[in-house]
């Protein structure tokens, strides 16, 4: 009788589940051999033949399993088998709804089992509470029979309708709490006052339909016209006027007898096939923890307004009405994508030890938020932050920012039906100005056109809209839009200091032209007897033709910004927003960075300032660079605010500058990403034994989340750049061994790229946990040595032996275990390890 065997990695993303496991069995049923698959991670076998078998060994992605094959036709079931499980069974699964759009979820989670579904994510955050199923207002006038009135008294009707509707959102914008609400309560008014809406309204009243039929035609009618678009953006834009024909027909019949706010009562993740904004604001915040709505996009005004309220939202989980029905209580993981039904004790763990984890981060860079931006030896760096308006504005400044460096201004011009007027957009810029309390508020003139369309420009579709007519392009022929904004813009300057930038600047013309305008606006106000503030006038370095003329801008400007988002798609031709080219956008291209260098130097030798507000400053990794390069500001989200300040402040200013001239002159980027790791393992903040990553007295019940404790750990000691990746890595090879050595002692392990250093985490539990160790003993003491890829994996294994060989002498073992801080356990090991860190230093 033969034998074969062969080993493989499981690369569905849901895990062997049914349907991959039922074409797995087509393949193996035919054949006389016994067929068993092994499980190495949690040491299932099944059954090869059978569906329920093969889903009972609960093989994971990135689980690692064998196939043993045992019979007299063993030889030829291997090749069909060994063939199919490479090159068929990796999709034989296509994703779950919106699944693909989720991240994936790391292995401590993953390894729980989860009766959950799956939508897009939004944004990062969590939430726990009861579900809660919205009802859905659906009208229906055939059913509903309205009386009918004739002509007259229907057009009386919908008139006094239409008048109360507007009445009734103008009191809500003013009582509106936060600026995204007010915006989106514009944009509703807007849509109820459109002279279309009204005039087909009233049309269908006035050739004898009911104020029911007509509003039901009317919503018909729009929404035929923007669902048979290709654009989602515009498809999210139903639910508004859904939203807007719902009031009508409420303040039409009297509230009473159509839809009413669901009340609340506890901790509530509420679902909904979709949900208007109006039901959104109707809703008890105070209760509402969470958000699941199953049709829609996630640029939808109601998705915009939860995250404005920090609450987490998932869309297109199109499952989850069936997976809450039996729930008593659900999770939310809007950064995940996912939802999870009865979170069973592990669940609730994870997350607990995930907001630990939050908590710990959040205390670690709170002393950053007030602190000044600056590098080790004393450059100041300003930290700013980009807004989009007056409610991140403020989240801004509490996160720490030291300017606005980027008001995307456009946001405030989308979204309605006209731009705002002067002084609907001098009371914006001048709250944020007020809110700035003197600090410098960078404000970008309308950056419109290409992916930021509004429809009453009227703009004509366009083969390369990035190419396109957008941005400064557009201010000629729009000019009173223009100075109307300057205005605002100058207005608001008389109460702090502002800076004008324009976007898209391609040559000196464009410049010269733009500073002439705005010189005439300042002579109308003058002349019109406002004050005017004094401000600096700028540019946006974003169109590659701008950086070989740097010196005669100069002559022009006070300021430069680099927009690395546009500049790096125009400099290598590969459009942002287009996956398939995503590799060629990359800001590490050497010739790109080389480019940088260019503008730097030449700002300087102009005695200009330097300012980035791309995304790329908001990359921790590149904070070297920028440094080296000596800008003078970094833009960034508020998100990212504090972390780059504590960064900022383990570098040295020469030894960026080194840094950088080693980095114009790598080939690749691969190089440029391996100088910029190695800059934060050379500047030596990183020991690989250390306090902050000994945890004694962790308790924990299972190896999951010791292993997730000690990546937490390294994470949070800031020594990863992608913790997910190394709980993967540590991962696949303890599903290849376990790495219980005996005597109550694992040493997890894995070499990655996401490491800055070498470095060796340790927990001491409070009780011992399984870890399928060789001698079966549960474990209380572990070691995670995680090593970078670029040191030998000879290296690896050397210290992953010379660190078993002195953990097997009792005596030390004893000691370390009567360790009651991570202090003393620092103490003990530095006098034991010597050798240990020394090689890894
Ligand atoms: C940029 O291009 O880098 C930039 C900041 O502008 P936006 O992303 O708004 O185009
Ligand atoms: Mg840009």
């Amino acid at each position: 009788m033969s034998r074969e065997e062969f080993r493989f990695t499981c690369e569905l993303p849901n895990g062997l589940h049914a349907r991959p496991a039922s074409y797995l069995v087509r393949n193996t049923q035919n054949y006389k051999a016994n067929i068993t698959l092994h499980n190495i991670r949690n040491r299932q076998e099944a059954n090869g033949k059978s569906v329920l078998s093969l889903i009972a060994a609960d093989v994971s992605f990135h689980d690692t399993c064998t196939i043993v094959i045992e019979g007299e036709d063993a030889g030829q079931a291997l090749k069909q088998i060994r063939y199919f499980i490479t090159h068929e069974l990796p999709a034989c699964d296509t994703p779950l709804d919106g699944k693909e759009l989720s991240r994936r979820l790391p292995p401590s989670l993953a390894h729980l089992k989860l009766d959950a579904c799956y939508g897009q994510a939004t944004d990062d955050g969590w939430a726990i509470g009861a579900p809660v199923w919205l009802k859905e207002y659906r009208f229906s006038p055939r059913e509903d029979h309205p009386v009918y009135s004739g002509v007259t008294g229907e057009r009386l009707r919908l008139l006094g309708a239409l008048k109360h509707v507007k009445q009734h959102l103008k009191s809500a914008i003013d009582n509106a709490e936060l600026v995204a609400e007010r915006e989106i309560l514009n944009a509703h008014l807007a849509l109820a006052c459109d002279p279309d809406f009204q005039s087909r309204l009233l049309e269908h009243v006035d050739n004898g339909l009911s104020v029911a039929e007509s509003i039901e035609a009317t919503l018909e009618h729009f929404s035929r016209i923007l669902e048979s678009g290709e654009n989602s953006y515009l498809r999210d834009r139903v639910i508004d006027i859904r939203d807007l024909c719902d009031q009508i027909l409420r303040l039409s019949y009297g509230s009473g007898r159509l839809y009413s706010p669901d009340f609340l009562m506890q901790n509530s993740i509420c679902l909904a096939d979709n949900l208007t904004p109006s039901q959104f604001l109707a809703l008890d915040k105070r209760f509402l923890k969470g958000l699941v709505l199953q049709t829609g996009g996630k640029a939808s005004h109601t998705v915009l307004l939860a995250r404005a309220r920090g609450i987490p939202v998932i869309v297109g989980a199109k499952g989850a009405r069936e997976l809450m029905t039996q729930a008593r209580q659900v999770i939310l993981d809007a950064g995940l994508g996912l939802l999870i039904s009865n979170p069973r004790e592990q669940v609730l763990r994870y997350y607990q030890q995930e907001e630990r984890k939050s908590q710990k981060q959040r205390d670690r860079y709170e002393p950053f938020v007030s602190a000044k931006a600056i590098t080790r030896d004393g450059v100041a760096v300003e930290v700013a932050g980009n807004i989009v308006g007056i409610d991140d504005a403020e989240l801004t400044f509490s996160s720490g920012a030291e300017s606005i460096g980027l008001f995307r201004t456009e946001m405030l011009f989308m979204e309605r039906s006209q731009a705002p007027c002067e002084d609907e957009q001098l009371a914006i810029y001048r709250s944020v100005v007020r809110l700035a309390k003197g600090r410098t508020v960078i404000i970008r003139t309308i950056d419109l056109g290409a992916d930021k369309p509004v429809d009453y420009l009227n703009l004509a579709d366009e083969q390369n809209p990035f190419l396109g007519y957008r941005a400064v392009r557009l201010y000629p022929q729009f000019l009173e839009y223009f100075k109307t904004q300057l205005r605002a813009i100058l207005q608001a300057a008389a109460l702090g200091p502002v800076k004008v930038m324009i976007p898209m600047i391609t040559s000196v013309d464009e410049v010269i032209w733009v500073r002439e305008v705005i010189d005439q606006v300042i002579e109308d106000l003058t002349l019109a007897g406002k004050q005017a503030g004094a401000i600096e006038f700028g540019i946006m370095v974003e169109v590659p033709s701008c950086v070989f003329i740097i010196d005669q801008l100069a002559q022009h400007v006070d300021f430069f910004s680099i927009g690395t988002n546009d500049l790096t798609q125009y400099f290598l031709a590969a459009d942002r927003g287009n996956e398939k080219v995503g590799h060629l956008y990359n800001r590490l291209h050497p010739s790109f960075l080389r480019m940088l260098n260019k503008i730097a130097q030449d700002v300087k030798a102009h005695n200009k300032w330097l300012g980035v507000c791309g995304d790329m400053a908001s990359d921790v990794r590149t904070l070297p660079l920028w440094v080296g390069l000596g800008v003078n500001e970094l833009s960034l989200i508020a998100g990212h605010i504090p972390e780059i300040k504590e960064k900022l402040s383990h570098l040295d200013f020469p030894a960026c500058r080194e840094l950088l001239s080693k980095i114009l002159s790598c080939e690749s980027s691969e190089s440029v990403e391996k100088l910029l790791r190695q800059c934060r393992v050379e500047s030596g903040v990183h020991p690989a034994l250390d306090k902050p990553i000994i945890a004694v007295g962790f308790d924990a019940l299972s190896k999951e989340e010791v292993i997730k404790e000690l990546v937490d750990l390294l994470d949070l000691d800031g020594r990863v750049t992608n913790p997910q990746s190394i709980e993967e890595a540590i991962w696949k090879r303890e599903a290849v061994y376990s790495t219980g050595l005996g005597l109550g002692i694992a040493i997890p392990h894995c070499q990655s790229n996401d490491i800055y250093s070498d470095s060796i985490g340790i927990v001491r539990l409070k009780n011992p946990v399984d870890w399928q160790a060789m001698d079966n003993q549960p474990v209380d003491l572990v070691f995670l040595l995680a090593v970078r890829k670029s040191g030998t994996s000879e290296g690896h294994m050397k210290l992953f032996a010379s660190l078993a060989r002195k953990l097997v002498n009792d005596t030390f073992l004893a000691v370390l275990r009567r360790c009651e801080t991570a202090d003393e356990m620092l103490k003990v090991l530095k006098l034991e390890l010597v050798e240990l860190v020394e090689y890894t230093k």
